[in-house]
């Protein structure tokens, strides 16, 4: 290579192979596909009619966002995946950390790499460098600017120069014009070929290019140029001053950098200075401003007034370096526009007031969100990865790179420990070490292999378990931000997810109210796992504060991360959502957590009156997971309340005006409604389709009548034949089990249920409400919201208690805690106790059905939940439950039975759900029912409903 070190030198001294620096640059957005290339024909073997299969050679396509590489042709599928990303590293000038060239080493490779620019090679090089393109235009300039390429040009567009600058100053990093001064230092020394000048800011060849290397550079089918207009956004430097649309004219032949400088009251070209790229990779939208003197103060004179000077000059453009992360002063203009790596011609786009207002919002996570899932007024960055297969939009560790890279921070760093799982030991406590969340990928392919009767626990005892770790450093290696939780997952990639996640909701919770006291900021950075260097982190996000809208915190829904997370996504605000309405026959089909929507929704900005109208956004097909707060709050309230194929309409308050600009097209009208009229936003929404959890999925495909089923009717059984007539429900849920009951003829009088969940309890009422006002023997029923390890004297001396599938829903002390209490106090005559059997997990995720339009390679990170429902604190193998209910009994002198549904006893793994059923030995003394409890009344009664009172 030019410079004597080609790409594949540098690679090698990072130990880095260079597929790796793509991956972790771009992840999975890096595609790489190689094709066949068939030999004979490559050698064009003329005579041959019929191609021989010769042995194959390979060319890869890589793609990556924007840009798209082909390698050469290589014997090995490897070595044209490693030219491909070799490539990609050297065209996207990205920077690997390699012991770097001395300053002066540097010096001289730098006035190598000016040498090849400006020779004649260079200009008709192929691809086209972006700044041979300068190079052709330059010398299209009329009169004296003939030749003339504008020095900030040669500092921004060669990644080469740039390193080997900041090798020799590394102040360049902070500010790239001092790439500048350094250009014309080399220039000087090579005074035969080029020549610079001070005053004009340009650098130009001395000789002119012969003319057969100019015919050969030029395209030869440009014809006429036709008439270009590309719209660009001027920012102005007083924040006072709103941003505006400006008109680029490129049609005639001239140099698109003098038509700029036009436009921003400039004498020609070398008086722009240009930006680094902004937003995605490899874009070419930059900031266009005026070029001042001090930018060229030389560096090695470190003079002391150099920012003073440039200060007393002219101030800085917030707005505009807060995009670019670099200092901007006076006006600016953003453009995107310029000569790239893919065609010789100019590249352009039309950059509108929307364009500007995605660039700012995906400064902040949720806008990088909002923006991957093209619903800036309605997707929320989730707070929960639950399963791969829920997520929608860009995943976790994808924002945080995009997060960093829009901030010009170093690339996240990070480190994934594994450590051997512990072996489970007999106590059914132990397993709680394995808060894993995910599939062991042996487990399945032991399954698959026909061995189901592994005991499930053996293949985890062989398992790795991985936490992650991230840290964030400033471009100047200040450590800003680390995030290292205890948590540990099965596999690596959840790890990296469920960190990236913690450091992203942190900084979203920052970037949603600027104004958050920083006791709020440390206490949530602990509840997250984050440590944050204050100084630190104010150093780089000092601007996000002047520029980001504030936002009023009372129309702000989920009050954000109370310690002890996730549990407050429970809370919706009733407040904020206005004038809902909605309409259509309750179908039944409803949300619940964990289920994936699909809705259709169309978002407009209305005016007091309704007068006027204007559409923001629309989605005829959105999904998303529910009770995570993967939408705006009001959304999420309003769809638990929806059943299928009902629409529903309401309003909010307007969100910050930058979120609203970023979704209108029209923005023109949007700012005028905005700025003449009050107004509000209006959602419109239909409940297309609700798909269940994993769980419940799996259990419909694989059992009939489903699990669920199976499981109610059991009970059912017990009851009736137990003749009780009073029974408890604990952990009711929506009320199936009450449901069911209600069906069967049944000695009972008085059912209660009790749950935590006031919305699962809102729907039971419903049905029991509509049911009951048949005749069906009972004469009370009553539902209680409160944790069903609580004491509530009301419930004491029951005949008989349900819980089922609910213990594996609390964390095991809580579950052998419910397990006192009820034997203890509330002492019913019979309790029947259902739970996942954990062996039978591997039958289940085997045959899971996959869900609707699911990638096949997706398949095994569908099953990326360890447990059957990412709810579940454990579940239990047959041991670890019997464990627990024998003891359990003995205890309390109950009796314990074992049974189940799904599957059988006596085949391996047992049954799929399985059940004991206690029975009191004798009955208690009547003080014992009391002994130690109070009397209170903790529970709330949320529902009551008796046949005398609705008789009379
Ligand atoms: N028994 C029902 C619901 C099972 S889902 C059925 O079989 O369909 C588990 C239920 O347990 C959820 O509704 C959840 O809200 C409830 N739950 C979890 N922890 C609880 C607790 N500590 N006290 C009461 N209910 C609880
Ligand atoms: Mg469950």
């Amino acid at each position: 290579m030019e410079n004597g070190k080609s790409p594949a030198d540098v690679v090698k001294k990072t130990n880095l192979a260079p597929k790796s620096i793509i991956f972790q640059k771009f992840g999975s957005k890096a595609c790489y596909k190689v094709e066949e290339v068939q030999e004979s024909y490559e050698k064009g073997c003329p005579g041959l009619a019929i191609p021989q299969k010769g042995p194959c050679s390979y060319r890869c396509i890589l793609q990556l966002p924007e840009i798209t590489i082909e390698s050469g042709i290589f014997k090995r599928k490897k070595d044209a995946e490693k030219s491909a990303a070799e490539m990609a590293i050297e065209k996207l000038g990205i920077q690997i950390s390699t012991d770097s060239p001395t300053p002066q080493e540097a010096s001289d490779l730098l006035v190598e790499r000016l040498t090849y620019l400006f020779s004649n090679e260079f200009l008709s090089s192929d691809p086209p460098h972006p700044i041979s393109g300068h190079l052709r235009a330059a010398l299209e300039r009329e009169g004296d600017l003939c030749g003339l390429v504008p020095l900030s040009v040669m500092a921004v567009y060669d990644s080469k120069l740039n390193s080997l600058c900041k090798c020799i100053n590394p102040k360049v990093e902070s500010n790239p014009f001092l790439v500048i001064p350094l250009i014309m230092r080399a220039a000087s020394r090579l005074s035969e070929l080029v020549a610079t000048s001070e005053g004009q800011l340009s650098i130009w060849r001395k000789n002119l290019y012969p003319p057969e290397v100019i015919e050969s550079s030029v395209d030869q089918q440009s014809g006429a140029p036709q008439s270009t207009l590309v719209e660009a956004i001027h920012i102005p430097c007083s924040q006072e001053k709103a941003i505006e649309l400006v008109i680029l004219d490129i049609s005639s032949t001239g140099y698109y950098l003098d038509v700029i400088a036009k436009k921003l009251d400039l004498a020609d070209a070398a008086k722009v200075l240009i930006s680094r790229a902004i937003g995605k990779a490899s874009s070419e939208t930059r900031l266009y401003f005026a070029a001042h003197q001090s930018y060229l103060i030389e560096p090695s004179s470190d003079h002391p007034n150099a920012k003073e000077a440039l200060h007393s000059e002219v101030s800085l453009n917030a707005r505009a370096s807060y995009l670019s992360s670099q200092d901007i002063y006076g006006d600016a203009i953003l453009a995107s526009i310029g000569f790239t790596w893919r065609s010789k011609d100019l590249f352009y786009e039309d950059v509108s007031v929307q364009s500007y207002y995605r660039m700012l919002i995906s400064k902040i996570p949720g806008g990088i969100y909002k923006l991957s899932r093209e619903a800036v007024l309605t997707a929320e960055f989730p707070l929960a990865f639950t399963t791969r297969t829920n997520w929608r939009g860009s995943l976790p560790r994808d924002v945080l790179f995009t997060f960093c890279r829009q901030h010009r921070l170093s690339e996240p760093v990070f480190s994934t420990i594994s450590t051997p799982l512990k072996a489970v030991s007999e106590s059914p406590g132990s397993s709680k070490k394995l808060k894993v969340t995910d599939s062991s990928e042996e487990e399945t392919e032991r399954a698959s292999g026909g061995a189901i009767s592994t005991d499930a626990r053996e293949s985890v005892e062989s398992a790795v378990s991985y936490q992650c770790e991230i840290k964030i450093f400033s471009k100047s290696q200040d450590l800003i931000i680390e995030c290292s939780p205890k948590d540990s997952f099965k596999k690596q990639n959840d790890s990296i997810q469920n960190t990236s996640l913690k450091i992203i909701s942190w900084l979203n919770m920052y970037f949603k109210d600027l104004n958050l006291p920083s006791e709020k900021l440390n206490s949530t950075a602990n509840v997250l796992d984050v440590q944050f260097s204050h100084e630190n982190f104010l150093k780089e996000f000092v601007l996000s504060r002047s520029i980001h809208t504030v936002h009023h915190a009372e129309t702000e829904g989920v009050k954000f991360l109370e310690p002890n997370t996730m549990s407050m996504l429970n809370t919706m605000p009733e407040q904020g959502v206005q004038s809902l309405n909605i309409e259509g026959p309750d179908s039944g089909v409803c949300p619940s957590n964990g289920s994936l929507l699909c809705i259709s929704y169309s978002v407009f900005l209305v005016t007091e009156g309704e007068h006027m109208k204007e559409n923001l956004e629309s989605n005829p097909k959105f999904e998303f997971e529910i009770g995570v707060g993967a939408v705006i709050p009001h959304l999420e309230l309003v769809v638990t309340l929806m059943s299928v194929g009902q629409s529903a309409c309401f309003k909010t308050e307007l969100p910050p005006e930058e979120f609203i600009l970023a979704a209108a097209v029209n923005s023109a009208r949007t700012l005028s409604l905005l700025s003449s009229k009050s107004c509000c936003l209006e959602y419109s929404i239909r409940l297309l389709q609700v798909t269940e959890p994993l769980e419940d999925r799996m259990e419909q495909a694989l059992f009939s009548p489903p699990l669920s089923k199976q499981r109610v009717e059991y009970a059912v059984q017990r009851i009736k034949e137990s003749g009780a007539t009073t029974l408890v429900d604990f952990g009711c849920g929506s009320g199936s089990l009450l449901d069911s009951l209600l069906n069967y003829p049944t000695a009972l009088e008085k059912i209660v249920g009790v749950d935590i969940s006031q919305k699962s309890l809102g729907r039971a009422a419903k049905i029991l409400h509509s049911k009951l006002s048949n005749n069906t023997g009972i004469n009370s029923a009553i539902l209680y919201d409160g944790s069903i390890t609580d004491f509530d004297s009301r419930l004491c001396g029951f005949d008989i208690g349900t819980c089922l599938e609910v213990i594996e829903h609390m964390e095991e002390d809580q579950a052998c805690l419910f397990g006192d209490v009820v034997l203890s106090y509330f002492c019913p005559k019979v309790l029947i106790v259902s739970t996942p059997n954990y062996e039978y997990n591997v039958i289940l995720q085997k045959s899971s059905p996959p869900s609707q339009e699911e990638d096949p390679d997706e398949k095994t990170q569908s099953q990326s939940c360890k447990f059957r429902n990412h709810d579940h604190k454990f579940e239990w193998t047959r041991e670890q439950f019997n464990h627990w209910a024998t003891e359990l009994a003995a205890k309390h002198n109950y009796s314990v039975e074992f049974s189940g549904v799904g599957g059988s006893a006596d085949s391996e793994p047992g049954f799929a759900s399985q059940i004991a059923v206690f029975r009191r030995i004798c009955p208690p003394q009547g003080d014992d029912l009391f002994k130690n409890a109070d009397t209170g009344h903790h529970y709330q009664v949320i529902w009551e409903w008796s046949s005398s009172a609705s008789s009379s």
